[in-house]
């Protein structure tokens, strides 16, 4: 039995011997008991009340049947022993870290007709929870997390099925509204809580307004995506630790939403309920998704190739600012010796919408087989550049690709900035079994 589980027994004992024992002595006193003489948590707390003369209260302590009934909006986050009807609004199955040992945990949101609320159960390994369906879940415990309560069921509680409907309130709108997950981070979002992981922290000099500043900044993550951070206090983040912050907000440059926290915004450790971060699940999107909830950091598209834009295959640079140039004349630098280089600008499409991407010269030689050098040669024995761009067309028109970078996003729609790509399986038989059972998955 951990600290979690332990809580409500320690919280129980407390409120009987009062301040007649530490908390720390009944937590060493709870653990010889538990691990040292092996009995059960009933007889360990009438052993623990009885060497410090209280009396044991019977329907309270111990007996296990003394738990009551409430409603979600009635609970205080300070019940050790606990009924609750309510509905599954929403529950995932994670393996996370607790204390650094793995375990399978069931988190989520229970509802009934008064509020909802976050709940976990501790021992997830068997648990099974439709979404939708009401359960009662007896000898549950709550606990303030956060300002809210949070339900928690560990090794004494059972869960059963209960055959009734129930409606939730609409209020956990609005709760959502305040606590965000990643994927929901949006521009223009003022005042946000997020629970994240740390991926990568960095610190870094800056001048604001002339005055010296250190901002730390990195990659946070949560299951459902990651997002760049910027801290505008030194808060000693640490790579890994999975953090609560409050009071956080969203500015986005050219479309990617960044995550950013200062004196106003309180940041607390909390146990790990995120668990182990798939980031190649994680990064891989589809354009729907994209064009839906806007671009970000590290995103991963497959899609195919449908359009090969101008601007594509060889080009000139100026050497100053490395912009595009047409001939030898560069907007602000005048005349110039251009820098030649490779690139291309093309449209991909998954199914679900197009997305335009830029891809750099080392990742179009490696998925054109055509170097600079090559593209030089070609245009010189033909006399013209276009004609790079048009071998370079046929090189990955339709073909299926995967793409990853960053993604901007404007009114134009979104555009990748790719700094991988990988060709993906070309195995078109399959690929039209795949579609044809799409088809017919979507006629059934
Ligand atoms: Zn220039």
């Amino acid at each position: 039995m951990d600290r979690e589980e332990l809580t409500p027994h320690l919280e129980e004992l407390k409120r009987v011997l009062g301040d007649k024992v530490s908390e720390e002595e009944i937590l060493k006193e709870l653990d010889t008991y538990l691990n040292v003489y092996r009995v059960d948590v009933k007889s360990a707390k009438r052993g623990i009340l009885k060497k410090h003369g209280a009396v044991d209260p019977g329907a309270g302590i111990g007996s296990g049947g003394g738990s009551v009934s409430k409603k979600i909006g009635d609970l205080t986050g300070s019940e050790t022993t606990v009924d609750i009807l309510a509905k599954v609004v929403f529950a995932e199955k994670k393996s996370v870290q607790i204390k650094g040992s793995p375990r399978t945990i069931v988190s989520g949101i229970l509802g009934d007709d008064t509020a909802t609320a976050s709940f976990t159960v501790w021992d997830g390994e068997n648990c099974n929870l439709d979404k939708g369906a009401v359960y009662l879940f007896k000898n549950c415990y709550t606990k303030l997390w956060n300002d809210k309560v949070q339900i928690n069921m560990g090794n004494r509680s059972v869960i059963q099925r209960e055959n009734v409907e129930m409606a939730t309130p609409e209020r956990q709108i609005s709760y959502s509204s305040s606590v965000a997950k990643v994927a929901d981070l949006r521009e223009g979002i003022g005042n946000v809580t997020v629970t994240v992981k740390i991926v990568s922290v960095e610190s870094r000099n800056i001048l604001v307004k002339g005055e010296p500043r250190v901002v730390f900044s990195g990659i946070a993550a949560d299951t459902t995506g990651k997002v760049q951070f910027s801290a505008w206090s030194d808060f000693g983040l640490q790579e890994g630790e999975t953090v609560c912050i409050k009071n956080a907000y969203i500015r986005a440059w050219k479309g990617i939403p960044q995550l950013n926290f200062g004196d106003r915004s309180e940041v607390s450790r909390v146990d790990d309920t995120i668990g182990d971060i798939d980031e190649t699940a994680l990064s891989r999107k589809s354009v729907g998704e994209i064009v839906r909830n806007g671009g970000g950091i590290d995103m991963t598209v497959s899609g195919t190739v449908v359009d090969v834009r101008s601007g594509s295959g060889l080009i000139k640079r100026c050497p100053q600012c490395n912009r595009s140039i047409l001939g030898t004349e560069c907007l602000n630098h005048g005349t110039v010796e251009p820098v030649y280089d490779v690139r291309l600008k093309v449209v991909i499409d998954d199914g679900t919408g197009a997305m335009s991407a830029i891809i750099g010269r080392e990742v179009t030689e490696r998925l054109t087989g055509m170097t600079l050098k090559m593209a030089m040669d070609l245009a010189k024995a033909r006399g013209e550049s276009d004609a790079v761009a048009r071998a370079m067309a046929g090189k990955v028109l339709l073909r299926h690709v995967r793409l990853t970078g960053n993604v901007m996003s404007d009114d134009y729609g979104p555009m990748m900035i790719v700094r991988d790509a990988e060709e993906e399986d070309t195995d078109i038989p399959r690929r039209a079994a795949d579609l044809l059972k799409k088809v017919e998955e979507a006629v059934m």
